[in-house]
This record gives C-alpha cells, sequence and structure tokens, in this order.
C-alpha cells in the first residue's frame, strides 16, 4: 500500500440536466482543472476533447469500479473529475465514491476530494412547469435495482399518504419496464382522479418534452429513462394562460393554516 502522491484531488462534479448554461463556474472550473474525467459514457461525452485530458467512459451500472479507478487516478497525483448529470448527490457519484473510499486503501482518506453541486433534473423541470414543488414534497429512485421493490411501494404509499408532492427519478427503463404502471396504480388507489401527474422529459436539452396529465389519465408508457415524473399533492393546481403559452402548475407554500 502506498501513499497517495501530492497534488491530487478529485471532484465530483455535478453537470446538470444537459443545458450547458446550467452548469455552475464552480463545476466548468473543475472540468478545466481536470487531468482526467471519469464517468458514464453519456456524460463524458458530453465534454470537448482536449489535450491534457484523458476521458475514462464507463458503463452505467459499474459505478463503484468507476470510483476505486477515479481515487486510484486521484492516488497517482492526476487531477480527476468524476461526472454526473444534475447533481452528484442524487441518485449518482458522491455516494458511489464515498463508499469505494470508504471501503478502500486507507490513504484515500488522505486524498482532496471534494463535490461540486448541479443542477439536479426535478429543479429544472420544476422551473420549466412553473411551481410545482412549491410546498412539502418528497423525492424516490423508483429503480429496484439497488433496494427491494416492497421499500419503494412502501415509501411511495407513504409519501402519498403524507400528501407530499413526489419527484420520481428512474421512473421505468429496458429492464424496469413495469414498475412506474405499478406506481401508478397506487397512486390511483390514494390520490383522486382529477389530481395532477407531470412527465417532464429531457429537460434542458433539445428533445425537452413536457406533459400534464390527470391521475386518471396517466400512462407509464409516456415515460422513459430521461423522464422525471412528479406526483402533485392534492393542492397542485393549473393557473391557464392567455393563447398558446401552457399553463403554469402551482403547488401553494400555504397549507391548511387558514391562509
Ligand atoms: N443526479 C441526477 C439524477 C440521476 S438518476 C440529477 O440530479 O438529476 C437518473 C434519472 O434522473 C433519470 O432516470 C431521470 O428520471 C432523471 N433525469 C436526469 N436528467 C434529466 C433530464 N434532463 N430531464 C428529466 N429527467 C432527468
Amino acid at each position: 500500500m502506498t501513499d497517495p502522491l501530492p497534488n491530487g484531488r478529485l471532484t465530483i462534479v455535478g453537470l446538470g440536466p444537459g443545458d450547458p448554461d446550467w452548469i455552475t463556474p464552480a463545476a466548468q472550473r473543475a472540468l478545466d482543472e481536470a487531468t482526467d474525467v471519469v464517468g458514464y459514457g453519456p456524460y463524458v461525452a458530453r465534454l470537448p476533447d482536449r489535450p491534457g485530458r484523458t476521458k475514462h467512459a464507463s458503463d452505467n451500472r459499474v459505478e463503484l469500479d468507476r470510483s476505486r479507478r477515479a481515487l486510484g487516478l486521484a492516488a497517482q497525483g492526476r487531477r480527476v473529475a468524476v461526472v454526473s448529470g444534475g447533481d452528484p448527490g442524487v441518485f449518482a457519484m458522491a455516494a458511489a465514491v464515498l463508499e469505494a473510499l470508504e471501503a478502500g486503501e486507507p490513504g484515500w482518506r488522505a486524498l482532496d476530494v471534494r463535490v461540486e453541486p448541479g443542477i439536479s433534473a426535478m429543479l429544472a423541470a420544476a422551473a420549466r412547469l412553473g411551481a410545482p414543488l412549491g410546498g412539502d414534497f418528497c423525492v424516490m429512485s423508483l429503480s429496484d435495482n439497488l433496494k427491494p421493490w416492497d421499500i419503494v411501494e412502501k415509501r411511495l404509499r407513504l409519501a402519498l399518504e403524507a400528501d407530499l408532492a413526489i419527484c420520481l427519478y428512474n421512473p421505468i427503463s429496458k429492464a424496469r419496464p413495469w414498475q412506474l404502471g405499478r406506481a401508478f396504480e397506487i397512486v390511483r388507489e390514494v390520490r383522486a382522479r382529477e389530481h395532477l401527474i407531470l412527465l417532464a422529459r429531457a429537460v434542458g436539452r433539445p428533445d425537452e418534452r413536457l406533459t400534464i396529465r390527470t391521475v386518471a389519465e396517466a400512462r407509464a408508457e409516456e415515460a422513459d429513462m430521461a423522464t422525471l415524473v412528479i406526483i402533485g399533492a392534492s393542492t397542485t393546481r393549473l393557473i391557464t394562460r392567455s393563447g398558446d403559452a401552457p399553463p403554469f402548475v402551482l403547488t401553494p407554500r400555504s397549507y391548511g393554516a387558514g391562509a
């Protein structure tokens, strides 16, 4: 076991949901200073090729391997950026890198490791729609790759009963085709037919699509893995606008306080 070389650094960088204008200056600086960029292929591909910067693209399912590799590079004195879409702390690489650090070489704990925040998909989606997250809300990943499905159902049901607005990340994929449909069945058991479900797809990218449905209308087939689903609270409502402008979605901040 060798001690890390000095000057090595690892920054876990949030690239935002897609629009380059949504990358913070601090995140951009970490990318500009990096000698090595490590991450899931499509995120690494978003960055231009540059002399002196090596890109290490990997598959989506190997987060711990990728994290160990990044820590190893930093221990060799490299300046490493590990990239995530959105915010790296939201169902993304910050947790994977810290897990690898916790279980890895003791010397890695001496490394300069930082997390640079980014705009998470739920915040970008909410901004596009108006203010659907203006009241209390909660955030879940619908993926049962890393936790059992009965936990997902239990959390969803309790969040619905608590009348929170609910952001669902990872709603559906080729490997997980039925989970969102099942989640919508549970929503129909608890919420009224006219309550709202919002599908925000590829926010900040050229193929962005925003869809507003009622609980009765919503279909899982309208979502894909680039979609963030927001289940409205009972107070979530639409404000129509003139002309062709889509309605605003509002979840008011006030709730039963006589306001
Ligand atoms: N760290 C990311 C989330 C990673 S999980 C973040 O903070 O946004 C991947 C899931 O995020 C996708 O399945 C989708 O639900 C959501 N997502 C990521 N980018 C998105 C975008 N541009 N528009 C809508 N949803 C997005």
